[in-house]
């Protein structure tokens, strides 16, 4: 079986001189495809560079990264992007919807970026969004949603057409606790359906919704868990 994601060995450092950070230093992992995999971790030890690693967005100084058995480092500029707008789904903290684009666009940028015409990336668009459970507000625009309702749309968008790799940076980070959960419920229906998922968290009760949980310190890995107790468990426990 391949890992959807494989990072061997890898160090990264940011910076240079006096003020270079060691924020990964070597760090070995691997996601198969049905994995949920939770990353936490304190403040700056390395859980995004990790997440941008793994999603071709920065490289490692040494080490490598696979996608679907590609090591990264052997694709063109275009090859890569190609592989980062077709294979791979970004959530991150900060939403980074386009205020000018309804929720539709919003969605179906990626599909666009990667050829596919408006009108076929249109109904793929309206069906990320009913995934989230916002059908009907397609023509929304960002400004006119509740912070909720636009971190869904930013899953869609990081769901949208049959992405294999999803990345998923504090996506529940604005979000009440419901709303929050809602957002993992869809991460995980993802994932059963096969493919393969890196969360970073720093909610332990979100980190009970994957398979494996990886502890980052000071940019090494000091702890790996299997699946922590999911909360309807923990009731089901004391019930
Ligand atoms: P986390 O997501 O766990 O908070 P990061 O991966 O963002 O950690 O950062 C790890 C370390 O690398 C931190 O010390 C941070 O300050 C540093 N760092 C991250 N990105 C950069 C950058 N672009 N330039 C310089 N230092 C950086
Ligand atoms: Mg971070």
């Amino acid at each position: 079986m391949t890992a959807i994601l494989e990072l061997r060995e890898v160090h990264r450092t940011h910076g240079k001189g006096e003020a270079a950070v060691h924020a990964l230093r070597g760090v070995t992992i691997d996601v198969q495809a049905g994995e949920l995999v939770a990353v936490m971790g304190p403040s700056g030890s390395g859980k995004s560079t990790l997440l941008n690693l793994a999603g071709g967005l920065d490289s490692p100084d040494s080490g490598e990264v696979l996608v679907e058995g590609r090591p990264l480092s052997s694709l063109s500029r275009k090859e890569l992007a190609g592989l980062r707008r077709h294979s791979v789904g970004y959530v991150f903290q900060a939403l980074n919807l386009v205020p000018s684009l309804t929720a539709a666009e919003n969605v179906a940028l990626p599909l666009e970026l990667d050829g596919v015409s408006a009108r076929k990336a249109r109904p793929l668009a309206e069906a990320a969004l009913a995934e989230v459970e916002l059908s009907g507000y397609a023509d929304r625009f960002p400004d006119e949603m509740s912070g909720g309702q636009q971190q869904r749309v930013a899953i869609a968008r990081a769901l949208v057409g049959q992405r294999r790799l999803v990345l998923a940076d504090e996506p529940t980070g604005a979000l009440d606790s419901q709303t929050g959960e809602a957002v993992l419920r869809l991460l995980r229906a993802r994932v059963d359906a096969g493919a393969a998922a890196v969360l970073v968290t720093h909610e332990a009760r979100h980190a009970g919704w994957a398979d494996r949980v990886i502890f980052l310190r000071d940019g090494v890995i000091v702890d790996t868990s299997g699946p922590l107790a999911r909360p309807e468990q923990l009731l089901e426990a004391t019930a």
